[in-house]
């Protein structure tokens, strides 16, 4: 037996994975396969980009939140490679939010005061098609070996920072022991109150919200704040509303942020009944995006008057807390612009 704790326990990770990484192991990662355990129409198969460089990955259980033979499902549109995603549309770019342009280290985007965005690691549950990031260079920009110490010691440096996002890809991905040692290196800088983790795999990968995370996770209370990424009510389930429930109990504020898709949400009931349902599980909506026009989305872009009159609806329909701010990031604003009603 090795008497350093951190080896054994890598050791122990290796041999018997957790649960929720057995899970993430077992999702389906070729678009035939997800096609034939949905039972599609064979038609579908010549619609499908079986090559794209931005694979098909998608956990089982939310597969199995998708409708059997259907190819218009809400969820199953979300993670499909079409063809038509491989058309070039004017204005749909690799980086249609200026990320490159907003880099200050490996890992470290700063470009709102008083918020810095901290991309713990390029991997995902889940491939969204629609992702902004989806042409993101993760391997050279995401933090490596002495990365963190550098990018600890300049939110050290930097008094405005208050609140540290971590994001990615999705924060969530990375284990236990390296997040919760993350987390507590940066709660220990005094000018830094919060802790945001923007991650989508409570809703995609529940199994993540396990007695592990839990027993670190629930020290923090109010210093972390949830922000959750679900764009449909079908992408809720019982195991979703479990892993909800049991972030909730921890006092930390639970938000959600969903991105307004073509074939997705774009009905006004849907994303009413989306706020009433995340509601009932403690989750209060943040922001709805307008889609950001990366290459290989566009059939995905709800156009701005259709995504302003869906909105007037939604907030002629709802209790003003229930109604997320409609917005997009425009390269170089101070934050994310606000789409107005009118
Ligand atoms: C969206 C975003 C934030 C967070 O903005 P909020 O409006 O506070 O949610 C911070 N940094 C970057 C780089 C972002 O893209
Ligand atoms: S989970 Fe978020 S970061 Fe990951 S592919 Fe989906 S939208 Fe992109």
């Amino acid at each position: 037996m090795n008497s350093n704790p951190a080896y054994n326990s890598a050791i122990t990770a290796v041999k018997h994975p957790l649960p929720w990484q057995s899970e993430l192991a077992r999702g389906i990662r070729d678009a035939g396969e997800l096609c034939r355990h949905l039972t599609l129409p064979e038609g579908i198969f010549s619609d499908i980009d079986l090559k794209n460089p931005f694979p098909i990955r998608v956990p089982l259980g939310f597969v199995s939140r998708m409708r059997p033979g259907d190819p218009d499902d809400p969820l199953l549109r979300q993670v499909l490679p079409r063809i038509c995603e491989e058309e070039q549309v004017i204005g749909f770019s690799t980086d249609p939010v200026g990320d490159m342009a907003a880099l200050k280290r490996p890992g470290l985007l700063h470009k709102y005061r008083g918020r810095a965005l901290v991309m713990t690691t390029g991997a995902c549950a889940i491939h969204c098609r629609y992702c902004f990031r989806r042409h993101f260079p993760y391997q050279d920009e995401t933090p490596h070996g002495d990365d963190w110490s550098s990018l600890l010691k300049l939110v050290r440096e930097d008094g405005s920072i208050r609140e540290i996002i971590l994001s990615g890809g999705d924060p969530l991905m990375v284990p236990d022991a390296r997040l919760s040692t993350l987390v507590s290196d940066l709660l220990a800088i005094d000018h830094v109150a919060r802790i945001r983790f923007h991650t989508r795999l409570p809703i995609v990968l529940p199994e993540r919200i396990d007695q592990n995370f839990m027993a670190w996770f629930s020290l923090l209370g109010r210093k972390a704040v949830v922000v959750v990424h679900c764009n449909h009510p079908n992408e809720i389930d019982t195991e979703v509303e479990a892993a909800l429930e049991r972030l909730g109990r921890t006092g930390s504020i639970l938000m959600n942020q969903a991105v307004l898709l073509r074939g997705v949400n774009d009905r006004t009931e849907i994303l009413a009944a989306l706020s009433e349902r995340l509601f009932e599980l403690g989750v209060l909506p943040y922001y709805l995006h307008q889609l950001d026009r990366v290459r290989g989305a566009a059939h995905f872009e709800v156009p701005r008057d259709e995504a302003r009159a869906l909105y007037r609806e939604l907030h002629a329909s709802l209790p003003g807390y229930l109604v997320p701010r409609l917005v997009e990031e425009i390269p170089g604003e101070p934050g994310k612009t606000l789409i107005s009603l009118w």
